[in-house]
Parts: C-alpha cells; structure tokens; sequence
C-alpha cells in the first residue's frame, strides 16, 4: 500500500441503520469506480453521533457489505477513536484564529434561517453558565467555492452567505461530521471521494476546511441519489427494499444497472465473486447517470 496511492476510495457509512438500497448503490458504484482505476477502496465507520447509533450496526453494515463481496483494501477505522486528530485539527484552527466558540442557540439564529454570521447569543461564550460552546470555523464574506464535480459538472457555493460559519465541535460535546470526514480524508490518503448526492453541499465546506488546514483536496463524484417510485429520499429506517446479505445477487444486479451499466454483462455470473469479477471488466464510468436522483427500479 502506497503513501501516495494514484486512486484511493472509500465507502464511509454511519452505523444509524441497517444498510439500505441507497447505502449499497453508492457503495457499489464507489468501489467499481476504484475497481476500475486499478485504486484501492477501503470502508471507514462514521461514528461520531451516539445518540443515532445503534449498538452493534457497525459490524452488521460490515458483514452486510462482506456478504455483498465489498471489503476493504484496509483496516476499517472507526472515527469515534481517531478524537485525538480532531483535536490536533480544531486546536490548529483555534490557534490560526480560523475557529471560534459560540454559543449561538438554534432560536438565536431563527432570524437568519439558521445562518451564522456573527454571535447574536444574548449568553456571552464565557459567561459560565453551564452552557457549552460550540466551535465554529469563521467563513469570511465572499468565501465562494467552486470545483468540478465527475458527474455533476462544475458546481458552486458562496459559503458565507447559504451555509455560514459552521460547526466543528458541537455544542453537545461530539464532533461534527465536516470536521471529521476533513482529516480523516486527507489522514488516510482518499484521492477519491465517492457518495451519493445528498452530500454534494457539503463537498465547499469540506473544501474550504481542507484550505484552512493546508490539506490537499481530493477528487470528487456525487452519484443520483436512489429514490422510491414516488421520489422520496430512501432511508435507514424505513423498510424500502431491504439489502438482503442472504441474497446479495438481485440488489447488486440492479444497482448495475441503475448505475447506468449493460445489464447483460452480468447475465452469466451466479455468484458474488464472478458476478464483480464482470462488473469490474465491462464497468465503463462514462455511463454513470448525470442526474441528481435515480428512482428504484425493482425488476433485475
Ligand atoms: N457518513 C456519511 C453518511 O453515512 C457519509 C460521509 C461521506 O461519504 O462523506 O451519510
């Protein structure tokens, strides 16, 4: 394994909920994608937010994805012991004067749609009344971020002025996932960052936090995100098309093909390992689907 690999991935789920239809289609598409590279693809739990975790999903996202034929080219990291590398991280912020704390409530920042520019809380943060700060990264006026994403094109953000300052270590003591996901992308050597569109307004935070740090700022592709027939969002928690670790076979045939790929590339494998053995040969990037959502199609 090489420090600076041509193609590293990963797959970073949050152990909230069993593995979804949704979970399992960027997941997929994030391996072929490194598959494909000749790059490693290496899987890291998003356990930074206890109160929404389940006790022993991390482990059965991990067996769901082995049965599944997706492991990782890596040991899988947990964030919730990597805490000593936010703080090195937020403790450099601090220092450079590029983080502050703030304990602006929710209610403080009604008025501005939640939008933080500037501490409006009547609490000042020293104010010693048991009320914990948060920290947050100041976004100067005019922070506008553009990159270009794989299959969404060129994409845009003023941050100051539709995101604000935002949160780093929240108030309730955890750290926040931009943060996290920030360092342990640069840490770990990720030169591709693959995931489902939800997280595309995310991608000039990270981007903006990585130029904060004087951290390298990988490549990035959002994939469709998978909804239901009627265009709703799939979920953790709702029962939509369970991933099925006892027959992996048909959740797999038709993410191929909602990834945009030749269904009949698949039609002789009968088994896991030989139906990724001719994903990975007839996988061609260039039909990935360019749109911001791609409704479930149940039939294989
Ligand atoms: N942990 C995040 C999630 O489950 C994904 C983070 C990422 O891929 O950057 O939604």
């Amino acid at each position: 394994m090489s420090l600076s690999p041509i193609y590293r991935g990963r797959f970073a789920p949050s152990p909230t909920g069993p593995l979804h239809f949704g979970s399992l289609y960027a997941a997929f598409g994030s391996w072929l994608l490194a598959r494909n590279a000749g790059g490693e693809w290496w899987i890291r739990i998003e356990d930074l937010d206890p109160p929404r975790e389940i006790e022993g999903m991390a482990d059965r996202q991990l067996q769901t994805l082995l049965a599944f034929g997706l492991e990782s080219d890596a040991p899988v990291v947990r964030q919730s012991e990597r805490g000593s590398q936010y703080r090195a991280a937020l403790d450099r912020l601090l220092t450079d004067g590029l983080a502050f704390t703030c304990t602006c409530s929710r209610s403080d920042l009604a008025a501005t749609g939640g939008i933080h520019r500037a501490c409006v809380a009547a609490v000042p943060a020293d104010a010693g009344d048991g009320r914990q700060p948060a920290i947050r990264l100041r976004v100067p006026d005019g922070s506008t971020v553009a990159f270009v994403d794989g299959l969404q094109g060129e994409v845009t953000q003023d941050v100051a002025a539709e995101v604000g300052d935002f949160v780093l270590h929240r108030a309730d003591g955890y750290w926040a996932y931009q943060l996290a996901v920030v360092v342990d992308d640069a840490l770990q050597g990720m030169t591709d960052i693959v995931r489902g569109h939800d997280l595309l307004d995310s991608t000039p935070r990270q981007i903006l936090l990585q130029r904060a740090l004087g951290l390298p700022t990988p490549r990035y592709l959002h994939l469709p995100l998978v909804t239901d027939a009627d265009g709703r969002k799939l979920s953790k928690s709702s029962a939509d098309l369970p991933v099925d670790p006892d027959d992996p076979l048909p959740a797999l045939r038709v993410a191929w093909r909602m990834l945009g790929q030749d269904p009949d590339a698949l039609s002789q494998t009968g088994n896991v390992t030989a139906l990724l053995r001719a994903g990975t040969e007839a996988f061609d990037p260039q039909k990935l689907p360019r749109a911001a959502t791609v409704s479930l199609q149940r039939t294989t």
